[in-house]
């Protein structure tokens, strides 16, 4: 059976800041809000004044990355993500390499 992996599993994920807030409570925080650009997935931060982190949870919309996604003992090693991601990718665009290959002649 094929590995099903996705690029931030082998690369991390690749976080871009959507939105920042500071609440101002008994305990003044900062809220900041990531998306991956990659799977979309959400990450929520919290940290005191001095950058502490208090808190941080995901969101992910799919089960991409979902806790559990691969059985106990069945989850693929690094070095078999990694190359399912090349494959993958080596798969997704055969034309275009084919091209770039013809071009290079
Ligand atoms: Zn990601």
């Amino acid at each position: 059976m094929p590995v099903e992996t996705d690029d931030c599993d082998v690369l991390g994920h690749q976080w871009d800041i959507i939105n920042m807030a500071r609440t101002r409570r008994a305990v003044s925080t900062h809220q900041v809000h990531l998306r991956c650009m990659r799977c979309l997935g959400l990450r929520h931060d919290s940290f005191d004044i001095n950058g502490k982190l208090i808190a941080r949870s995901y969101d992910y919309s799919d089960s991409t990355h979902e806790t559990g996604r691969w059985k106990r003992g069945e989850k693929p090693s690094m070095a078999e993500m990694r190359i399912a991601m090349v494959r993958k990718h080596s798969c997704k665009k055969p034309a275009a390499a084919k091209q770039r290959r013809l071009k290079a002649v």
